[in-house]
């Protein structure tokens, strides 16, 4: 079934219309490509025609840019180049048809959809809330590669094109005719009429001719400060900037020769590798089954144990999805800061103005607080959160399986503790499954789901189902203590801990890890933990694990002197009133005495080391089966840099075989907490990584 249509209507008018079968949106592939050129034979040859209109058949989408599984095959850059040069061949020919062209747009017109929508002459657009029109190449780490570097900046002049190429984000229908990029603007009831008079009209077409505008000083100053305060990794943005500034004064084909050989360097770079998996492993987690067929289990009245820091925001985060929720714990006094935390997270909606008190009220009123386990009778799912503490945790487990009935789902949200003793607990093991949420829920993506060994499947179902229906990206790891997240990030912040006694400027080591890429240093991190959190986790997974997660003494004494981190006002820094933390040097004080040197980039990677060793044991295990889902839990729970695209395929990028001497020598002079994990060996020695760069993504 063909994608592309084409009918004749009276007057000359030749209507083509984008409908991609099996399809709810419009994309460009090879075969659609095809298609194009067949069209565009016909159009050519044909001198009946006075005018071509291009519309899509799908609501909500013209042309969505392109196929997801094409884009995969452009990670090889001899693929990219060439689906590029077709690409722009292509609409070249479009923008070179003698009749004249309509793209008649009512939905999202994105990336490879613009492009094709900027090479016909002009552009009608709906005032739909769903029209949008944008050229988003940059938040994948690619630029645009069909002419939209060359073909906006024409139209609509350079300073404004840079803004939506090197942003990425889109324009709506109304904005789209102010900045010159649509001809006119109507309701989607009334487009025919408004076409009708566009045509009638005559539009005028831009020159082919015309030469690439001018990109002044002050306007290359003013993009380059909004890339730099802009959330985007800032190579691909730099990357356009660059190309519609080398642009100016060339022909159309000269700039697109300057834009494809950017495009193709973007793909071959680390970070527009790595960012465009990242684009492909969202897909992938988004429907990712994880080898479950039971269905899940409803759950309509859920629970909460802990009325915590976890325990508020999981409470939150199931009355925001519209569930009501009982959330239960020892006294009133917890219950109100756990009330008053959920209530915290509208603060910034309201003030945004994008909800209002009553939907405010609506929502927390969905939370239930209790001190009575009786109210968690009829819940069909509870989570729980209270403190970590093994003997405490088994306890309430056993007290709630009491009271719930015999089809309860129970959740642990615990960090550290081994799933299966808390599963041994119950009369029911098979019952109790682990959702790992993150600090604060509110804002972070990931869930952590594991199995205790005996977990049926449709329990994990409903966990799985459960995190997606909250608006989270679960991923299914294996059911050893600290699940992936805390097993891999462990290692290197207690490595910053033992480091501590060597380096002077612990600040030092986190402007290094900052400089790499991280939100923030491995001290700084722990501020945020909590220190007392951080060495309660540390001696947990030291049970399960051994020696490598002993924590060294400088967190303890932190402890002993009240420095909790940011929570208690002083860690590692000291924070004022405002967001400014400084150095604390009480801390610094604390350490045992010695020689110090300045931190180095050496000591930063003696941290990464630690996390790859641990990733590679995690894989060696079957915690998690390939690279991607331990990868994409760091860099979604944890903040490893997008661009490096996980601990992983860092370790592919500086290379295991290096990594492995750095452990050896390491290892003669601190320990056996350095000695390389078999499968970072094996893979050191063979030469080979753990991804494999030269096959598509997978899919
Ligand atoms: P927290 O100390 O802030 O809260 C724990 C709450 O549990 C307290 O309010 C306590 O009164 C309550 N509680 C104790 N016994 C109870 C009982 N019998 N019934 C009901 N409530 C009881 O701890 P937290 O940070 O919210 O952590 C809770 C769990 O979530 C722990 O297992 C922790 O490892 C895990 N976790 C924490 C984080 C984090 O960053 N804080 C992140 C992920 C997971």
């Amino acid at each position: 079934m063909a994608t592309i249509t084409a009918q004749r209507l009276p007057g000359g008018r030749l209507e083509v219309l984008f409908d991609q079968p099996g399809s709810k949106v419009n994309t460009f592939s090879t075969p659609v490509f095809d298609e194009l050129e067949r069209l565009l034979d016909d159009l050519e040859a044909d001198v009946d025609i006075r005018a071509a209109v291009f519309r899509s058949a799908k609501p909500g989408c013209f042309i969505a840019g392109a196929d997801i599984n094409e884009l995969r095959t452009l990670i090889r850059p001899q693929a990219a180049d060439a689906f590029i040069a077709r690409g722009q061949r292509l609409f070249s020919r479009v923008a070179a048809l003698r009749m004249p062209t309509v793209s008649v747009i009512d939905g999202a017109c994105l990336g490879g959809g613009l492009e094709f929508a900027l090479s016909t002459t002009c552009r009608l657009v709906s005032g739909d809330r769903r029209c949008v029109l944008g050229l988003p190449e940059v938040t994948l780490g690619l630029i645009p590669g069909w002419g939209g570097t060359q073909r906006l900046s024409r139209l609509i002049g350079a300073a404004p094109a840079l803004e939506m190429i090197c942003g990425g984000r889109p324009v709506d229908g109304p904005r789209a005719v102010e900045l010159g990029l649509a001809a006119g603007c109507a309701a989607s009831g009334d487009l025919d009429r408004a076409l009708d008079e566009l045509l009638a009209a005559a539009p005028d077409r831009t020159d082919p001719d015309m030469p690439a505008p001018a990109v002044s000083a002050q306007q290359t100053a003013a993009a380059k400060q909004r890339i730099a305060a802009g959330r985007l990794h800032h190579e691909a943005p730099l990357a356009a900037l660059q190309v519609v500034r080398a642009s100016a004064g060339t022909s159309m084909a000269a700039g697109l020769d300057l834009e494809r050989a950017a495009f193709v360097a973007r793909v071959r770079s680390r970070a527009g590798r790595n960012l465009m998996r990242m684009f492909f492993n969202r897909d992938r987690l988004r429907k990712e089954r994880w080898g479950i067929t039971a269905a899940p289990l409803p759950v309509r009245r859920p629970a909460v144990l802990g009325a915590g820091t976890m325990g508020a925001g999981v409470a939150w985060a199931l009355g925001d999805a519209g569930l009501p929720v009982v959330m239960r714990d020892v006294d009133q006094d917890r219950l109100d800061r756990g009330m008053q935390a959920a209530r915290s997270m509208y603060d910034y909606p309201l003030r945004r103005g994008r909800m209002t008190a009553a939907d405010v009220e609506e929502r927390l009123g969905r939370i239930e607080a209790a001190t009575d386990l009786a109210a968690l009778e009829a819940a069909d799912l509870v989570i729980e959160a209270v403190t970590e503490d093994l003997d405490l945790k088994k306890r309430v487990l056993r007290a709630l399986e009491e009271r719930v009935g015999a089809d309860t789902v129970i959740a642990t949200n615990t960090s550290s503790l081994p799933i299966d003793e808390l599963a041994a607990a119950l009369r029911r093991p098979e019952r109790l499954v682990a959702v790992h949420f993150f600090n604060p829920v509110n804002r972070m993506p990931l869930v952590e789901i594991a199995r205790a060994p005996g977990t049926a499947d449709a329990v994990t179902a409903t966990a799985l189902a459960l995190a997606r229906g909250l608006g989270k990206t679960p991923i299914v790891v294996g059911g050893r203590p600290g699940f992936v997240s805390n097993r891999v990030l462990f290692p290197y912040l207690l490595e910053a801990l033992h480091l501590a006694g060597e380096i002077e400027d612990l600040d030092g080591l986190d402007r290094l890890a900052g400089g790499f890429g991280l939100p923030m240093g491995p001290y700084r991190l722990m501020d945020e933990i909590g220190i007392d959190v951080t060495v309660k986790i540390a001696d947990s997974l030291k049970r399960s694990f051994g020696d490598r997660y002993r924590c060294p003494e400088p967190a303890r004494a932190l402890v002993a002197a009240g420095m909790l981190g940011r929570k208690s006002g002083a860690g590692f820094y000291r924070y004022g009133a405002g967001r400014d933390a400084r150095p604390n040097p009480a801390a610094a004080a604390l350490r045992p005495a010695g020689e110090r040197r300045a931190a180095t980039g050496d000591d930063l990677h003696r941290c990464l080391a630690l996390m790859v060793n641990e990733a590679s044991r995690c894989l060696e295990e079957g915690i998690v089966n390939e690279p991607m889902p331990l990868d994409m839990t760091m860099i979604l729970g944890t903040g490893f840099p997008q661009d490096r695209g996980g601990i992983l395929a860092h370790a592919d990028d500086h290379g295991a075989a290096r990594i492995v001497a750095a452990l050896e020598a390491l290892r003669d002079r601190h320990g056996e907490r350095f000695a390389p994990a078999e499968l970072l060996r094996r893979v050191a020695a063979s030469g080979a990584r753990f991804y494999d760069d030269a096959a598509p993504a997978s899919s």
